[in-house]
């Protein structure tokens, strides 16, 4: 890109001249949602579903809630529960939009959709649309490449964290950025010092213990990439045949729907070495299944993904999510 405003600009244009919702009332999937509308969304899926809720698991370093959308149909039966957040990095806009694709999916499909039913029969669904709403909302305001969160570093006029680089598996505080509070990378002053993975670390333990947490997925964007651990070792997990397994039925489901071409494989491997990642925190709390995927492009767009994609990045996604879980 040689004029990255102008795209931006021309996003925001596009953005704002398209309606949020559809005519019968569900959410517009083929547009980007302000942090606002993402909330009032959620009460919205509230009123409709007697089987969904909403729970705030916890507040955001500048007061906002972390909302997690909880999908238990015949609650009192005991089923494995799957944990997809969205949107830990901010201009990552993919993430959530793909988040709310599959709430609009799974809502609007359960009772009407053979295999989203029999999905929803099985598994519980926890999803967190947007991880991180104070970068969120920071990039649509000010920074469309905002990354990590809006907590005040002391001492420092750089703000925020990387929050994938703030999970302590033991090996939190490796690689760039760290000790650097203006580096886009930095993981913080300790492990889990941010109050929105300590929410989604006491959150999804506990779903552990009383749900039995079958699988942690986290999206973000971007180079077509289905990754799990370790990020900060080259060796692979002991379980990596089975994880493995797991990840090419996702990936082949994905290009199954438009062609779409993923690489899998540890973080480390296919990505580069990183440190402090929530992949790797919720594999060493004992959940295998725990990946990361880097959703559609290569670069062409980057974050500033257009619009026409969000459908489609959606579609595919969810084939892939969906695939893999039924083959835990
Ligand atoms: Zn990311």
């Amino acid at each position: 890109m040689t004029d990255i405003q102008s795209v931006i600009d021309a996003e925001r244009q596009a953005v704002t001249s398209l309606p949020t919702r559809r005519p019968d009332g569900r959410i517009e999937t083929g547009t980007y949602h302000q942090w606002k509308d993402i909330e009032d969304y959620l009460q919205e899926l509230l009123v409709v579903y007697p089987w969904l809720s909403i729970t705030s698991i916890g507040q955001t370093a500048r007061g906002r809630q972390l909302w997690v959308a909880k999908i238990e149909i015949n609650s009192y039966c005991s089923k494995p529960t799957v944990w997809i957040d969205c949107g830990i990095h901010a201009r990552e806009w993919i993430g959530p939009a793909t988040c709310i694709y599959g709430l609009d999916y799974l809502t609007n499909g359960y009772g009407c959709d053979p295999y989203v039913t029999n999905f929803l029969n099985k598994y519980n669904v926890h999803i967190m649309p947007v991880h991180n709403p104070d970068g969120y909302c920071y990039s649509w305001r000010y920074d469309r490449l905002w990354r990590k969160n809006r907590n005040r570093n002391p001492n420092d006029t750089c703000y925020g964290v990387d929050l994938n680089r703030n999970y302590d598996d033991g090996h939190w505080g490796g690689g760039r950025g760290a000790g650097d509070p203006c580096s886009n990378n930095y993981p913080g002053p300790t492990g889990f010092s941010e109050v929105e993975t300590q929410a989604v670390r006491d959150y999804t333990n506990e779903l552990q213990s009383t749900r039995n947490l079958a699988a942690f997925f986290t999206i973000h964007s971007y180079a077509q990439q289905w990754l799990y651990a370790y990020g900060w070792s080259g060796e692979s997990v002991p379980e990596e045949p089975e994880v493995s397994r797991v990840a090419q039925i996702g990936v082949n489901a994905i290009e199954s729907v438009y062609n779409t071409r993923y690489r899998y494989g540890s973080f480390y491997n296919v990505a580069y070495p990183g440190f402090g990642l929530s992949i790797d925190w919720s594999y060493s709390r004992g959940v295998i299944y725990s990946y990361l995927l880097e959703l559609r492009d290569k670069g062409e767009y980057g974050f500033l993904f257009p619009l026409t994609q969000i459908v489609p990045t959606g579609e595919e996604t969810w084939a892939g999510l969906m695939a893999a879980v039924m083959a835990i």
